[in-house]
């Protein structure tokens, strides 16, 4: 099998296309190199630099490979930045996926896997937040996602298109061989920016927030390694090969974890007393979001690997610290 990969030289991109090589799956990326880094792009893909957004270019790729399907992870990310420029938000997410779901359409490609997002049910009602829980986004990135979500029964409807939209929780960690991790900047999440305290790369931690609705004020998420969600990628593709319908599912451990645990728990792997400064609440950070993953480990039959905290933690640490080699 032959996948399409887009933003395969950003951080889960890259752990998705090493966990479709070990599967025997060849892979090509397309990855414009904005916020992707060639390094981490593994050996033996074939590699195109340009846009989603190309439709020439998509057809190009789509006559030159024997494509049987797109993971499409290429897209704007921050919710912050998205807050600020929700159009940039909607052109890049939603306007250019309309385009590449266009050209597989006109291709024939039938297969494609999205990279979604637990920002899509803003503030939850209920926690474990099961797949069926309303979606009303808080910001615009969140909102750029549940467009093309909505777009997907459609391309399936007209033009036969399968799909899976993955939503993603909070996803950290490594690869556990060391050759990819994750490499922002700027860098904005809270495990990277611990490691960087450790590291002596910033002084302290800013702790956004300590007055939430939770046991110790500070917001609790749900932490996913990367390659146990690159694993669910495979898994996906494997049910809409079987023939599985289409639809929606959570990645998440679907255990919380509060800023202040993280903190403790990377204070243990590095030993590091990193120090903290509280700082008022990030605009548009919900006190708590966790993942019921039931759907997951029923009808993908998924399980994590590296599901422990502490290894996650610990595989970012090893990465951090040794991603200069890779010149990173
Ligand atoms: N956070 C923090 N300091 C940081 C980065 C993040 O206190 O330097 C908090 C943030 O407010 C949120 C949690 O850590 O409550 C996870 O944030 P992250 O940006 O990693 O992921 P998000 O949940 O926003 O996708």
């Amino acid at each position: 099998m032959k996948y399409l990969v887009t933003g395969g030289a950003g951080y889960i991109g890259s752990h998705t296309a090493l966990a479709l090589l070990a599967a025997g799956a060849e892979v090509v990326i397309l990855d414009n190199l904005t916020t992707g880094h060639r390094e981490l792009a593994p050996q033996g893909v074939s590699f195109y630099q340009g846009d989603v957004g190309d439709a020439a270019l998509l057809t190009e790729i789509f006559a030159t490979h024997a494509i049987d399907g797109v993971l499409h992870f290429a897209a704007k990310s921050l919710v912050g930045e998205s807050m600020r420029d929700p159009g940039g938000y909607f052109l890049a997410n939603t306007g250019q996926t309309a385009v590449l779901l266009q050209a597989m359409a006109k291709s024939g490609v039938r297969r494609f896997v999205l990279s979604s997002t637990a920002a899509v049910y803003g503030e939850p009602e209920q926690v474990p937040i099961p797949e069926d829980h309303p979606v009303r986004p808080t910001n615009p990135y969140g909102l750029s996602k549940q467009l093309i979500e909505a777009m997907l029964p459609w391309f399936e409807r007209v033009h036969g298109i399968r799909w899976m939209a993955l939503r993603y929780f909070n996803v950290a960690g490594a690869d556990p061989d060391g050759r990819s991790g994750e490499c922002h900047e700027p860098e904005t999440h809270l495990i990277p920016n611990v490691l960087q305290v450790a590291e002596g790369k910033r002084e302290f931690l800013s702790l956004f927030g300590d007055d939430y609705p939770t046991p110790d004020g500070t917001c609790i998420r749900d932490y996913i390694h990367v390659s146990d969600l690159a694993d669910a990628h495979v898994l996906a593709l494997q049910a809409l090969a079987n023939r599985r319908p289409s639809g929606v599912c959570n990645l998440g451990n679907g255990q919380g974890f509060s800023v202040l645990q993280v903190v403790e728990r990377a204070r243990r792997v590095t030993g590091h007393p990193i120090p903290l400064r509280m700082e008022p609440r990030r605009p548009g950070d919900p006190a708590v979001l966790v993942a019921s993953n039931a759907r997951a480990t029923a009808e993908l039959g998924w399980r994590p690997r590296h599901g422990d905290l502490s290894a996650i933690i610990e595989t970012a640490w090893r990465w951090q610290s040794r991603r200069g080699d890779k010149g990173l």
